[in-house]
């Protein structure tokens, strides 16, 4: 009878396991423990990451932890369908590689662009890092600055702007 039990919760054990598997295979999430999220369905992470060094805080959508590591994961609603990523989401998903690499200590090797169709795996390397760095230089001086000119030709974009009624540069 003891045989019988414990030969079913082995059964149940490795059912649970192919399906933790399988979702997060649908899920594009990378191998490694999850240590937190920030998506819908998921628990609500009230754990921003904050870094003093570089005046800098977020969320990442995940925090998946493989080996020393912890890999921050950022989810997007929509679909590449074969494109690029957008260097904007590239760079988000860096500036979450700088707050882990500040806040928890260890610096990513990579961090992960979860898209409705495809995960992208973007490598923290140090050119991507300088990157980051320097637009948050930008930034810094842009919110001293008296006067900041538009920054693309993009009149979608000034469509979609909360500020637009108030910008005398929108398109
Ligand atoms: S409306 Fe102004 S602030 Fe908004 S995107 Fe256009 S230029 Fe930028």
């Amino acid at each position: 009878m003891t045989l019988l039990l414990a030969a079913i919760l082995l059964l149940l054990g490795l059912g649970l396991l192919t399906i933790s598997r399988r979702q997060r295979k649908t899920a594009g999430l990378p191998p490694g423990a999850i240590i937190y999220t920030d998506a819908g369905d998921w628990r609500r992470n009230e754990r921003p990451l904050f870094s003093d060094r570089y005046r800098l805080a977020g969320k990442p959508d995940y925090l998946v932890r493989q080996g020393r590591e912890v890999i921050p994961v950022e989810v997007k609603s929509t679909s590449l369908r074969g494109r690029e990523p957008y260097d904007s989401h590239k760079m988000q998903l860096a500036a979450y590689c700088l707050l882990v690499e500040d806040a928890l200590g260890v610096r990513p090797s990579h961090g992960v662009l979860k898209y409705a169709d495809i995960a992208i795996r973007v490598d923290y390397t140090d050119d991507l890092r300088r990157g980051v760095l320097s637009i948050l230089d930008e930034m810094r001086r842009a919110l001293h600055a008296r006067d900041i000119p538009r920054s693309h030709d993009d009149p979608r974009r000034c469509r979609a702007c909360g500020y637009r009624d108030v910008c005398d540069d929108a398109l």
